[in-house]
């Protein structure tokens, strides 16, 4: 399979910039050399620029957790683009259930982004995924098929080699509930499905899909090892560095 496996760390609102500084520093010491996973960290926005110097040079890189779709103007509380490309941010999730359900974000949101992250050269972590009143009703592959229909609305194949899928059950995350890795690999097969009917075999099969929800060091290489599974967006077990190093580390020797 030659989809590499990608990890990335989603800091949420956590972290000042000098606990910023401090974990990334005990990143980068400790995955220095673990190159056969590529990895990533997403702190918040006015943690970005210590991160980036910090692990400038490594094999950490770094992304952020939102974008805003303007180039600039009136949109008070917004960071555009080209704010998080001067910084030297490569990464930008878009779209998590958080921002969908606390933010109002929706799929024609999401679309807007995407292509503003593109238009940046940043490139998008996109993250869908369906609630659990959702999945007891039967609902998840409409759910999903809904939001790669809308969120990758307008793109090209081209476009899709720049961007990752996070598949995260919303019922999964922060929840310590994590769905099976045969329920998550079912999932995954679904989405590459629809990637191939959206975009054609070749963009399904180069696209990678990361997991997440509850992903943890004891359960990483067991979601990783599944055929469709990529990887994983990791909230919680970011946190810490020994708890995100064994995660990444186990998760490589998955493959
Ligand atoms: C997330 O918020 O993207 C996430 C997966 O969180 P957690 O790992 O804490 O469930």
């Amino acid at each position: 399979m030659s989809r590499k496996v990608f990890i990335a760390g989603n800091w949420k609102m956590n972290k000042t910039a000098a606990e910023t500084k401090a974990l990334a520093t005990e990143l980068k010491a400790k995955l220095a050399g673990v190159n056969d996973v590529e990895i990533a960290v997403c702190p918040t926005f006015t943690s970005l620029a210590a991160a980036v110097e910090v692990l400038k040079g490594s094999n950490v890189k770094v992304g952020a957790q939102n974008i805003h779709w303007a180039d600039n103007g009136a949109f008070t509380g917004e960071i555009s683009g080209a704010m998080l490309k001067e910084i030297g941010v490569e990464f930008v999730i878009i779209g998590h259930s958080e921002r969908r359900q606390y933010f109002g974000e929706t799929d024609e949101t999401v679309n807007k982004r995407i292509k503003a992250a593109l238009k940046n050269g940043l490139k998008p972590i996109v993250c869908i995924g369906e609630t659990l009143a959702e999945r007891e009703g039967s609902k998840t592959e409409a759910v999903l098929d809904t939001q790669l229909k809308g969120g990758f609305a307008g793109l090209t194949k081209e476009d899709m080699a720049k961007i990752v899928i996070a598949y995260e059950p919303v019922w999964a995350i922060g929840t310590g509930k994590t769905a099976t890795p045969e329920m998550a690999q079912a999932t995954h097969a679904f989405i590459r499905k629809q990637l191939a009917a959206l975009f054609g075999a070749e963009v399904a099969e180069a696209t990678r899909i990361q997991y997440g929800g509850s992903m943890k060091a004891d359960n990483a290489k067991q979601l990783v090892a599944q055929k469709d599974i990529d990887g994983g967006l990791i909230g919680g077990a970011s946190l810490k560095s020994d708890d995100f190093t064994a995660l990444v580390k186990n998760a490589a020797s998955a493959r």
